[in-house]
């Protein structure tokens, strides 16, 4: 189940100063799809640890919430063989908020499910966040947070500019009405005990899924809202997301701004 925030304003601030909101990175993957042009531990062949402008994204990323004002704490979920390393990383950067990190798990589930372990009971609401996507706006974080504050459940989400269908190997089987979908981002943002139900749930049936929604939908309690988003908020997968990378950070850096489409 799922409903489009429409042009309605977001709710306004449903009392989040007053939330604890924890932000749960997942960092552990190794980004395959990335090629292997040189030694891990340098930081520069795995996507989250690629620098730009002469910081790891995981770092552009981080310092997103750590500017957002709803939000308490950031745990970050890293394999372990570079927890020792990036907790000397953060310590240089002075966040001048909780950033803690957690061992990742086999998948992203996994690496998800172990930090939300080690969330206080005293936290409202969690907000699960790809390391590889620095270009989240500080503006759609505060929206985001504030509709699930007021709902319980709410996601990211942009309109497909593309006609999708369904295939089967190289033979399409149905068109899916453009309409009726969105193309799923993070930051998710759920109550805390609606997550942790979730990944029982999801624990229980075996059941693996590519996002947090997912688990929740599938808990068939609450509807997750859709908070607009916009297509800056890449995933950072693909060598040539990169130089896309490059020009967003340029923008970021710059008092003009591109029109957005
Ligand atoms: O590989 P995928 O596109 O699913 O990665 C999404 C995010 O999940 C990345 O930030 C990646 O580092 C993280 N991840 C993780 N633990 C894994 C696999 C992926 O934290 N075992």
């Amino acid at each position: 189940m799922m409903q489009i925030q429409g042009p309605r304003p977001p709710p306004q601030a449903v009392a989040t100063r007053e939330m604890k909101v924890s932000v749960i990175i997942p960092a552990a993957g190794l980004g395959t799809r990335m090629g292997r042009s040189a030694p891990e531990k340098e930081g520069i062949s795995r996507k989250q640890f690629m620098l730009l402008n002469g910081s790891p994204i995981l770092v552009h990323t981080i310092r997103k919430f750590v500017s957002s004002p709803s939000v308490n704490e950031i745990v970050v979920a890293l394999r372990p063989d570079d927890v020792a390393w990036a907790e000397e990383l953060f310590k240089g950067q002075h966040f001048g908020k909780t950033v803690r990190t957690v061992q990742g798990g086999e998948s992203r589930q996994q690496s998800v499910e172990n930090a939300l372990a080690t969330l206080g009971n005293d936290t409202d609401l969690v907000a699960v966040h790809d390391a590889v996507r620095p270009f989240i706006e500080r503006d759609t974080i505060e929206k985001v947070i504030a509709e699930a504050a007021a709902t319980g459940a709410a996601i990211i989400g942009i309109v497909p500019v593309d006609t999708v269908k369904q295939v089967h190997r190289n033979k399409v089987r149905a068109t899916l009405p453009r309409e009726r979908l969105i193309l799923t981002q993070t930051p998710q943002v759920f109550r805390l005990d609606l997550l942790r139900r979730a990944f029982e749930r999801a624990s229980q049936d075996l059941f693996v899924g590519t996002d947090e929604s997912s688990l929740v939908e599938r808990l068939e309690q609450v509807e997750v809202s859709v908070v607009l988003g916009t297509d800056r908020n890449i995933k950072i997968t693909k060598p040539s997301d990169m130089e896309l990378a490059r020009l967003y950070l340029t923008l970021e850096n710059s008092v003009f701004e591109m029109p957005r489409g």
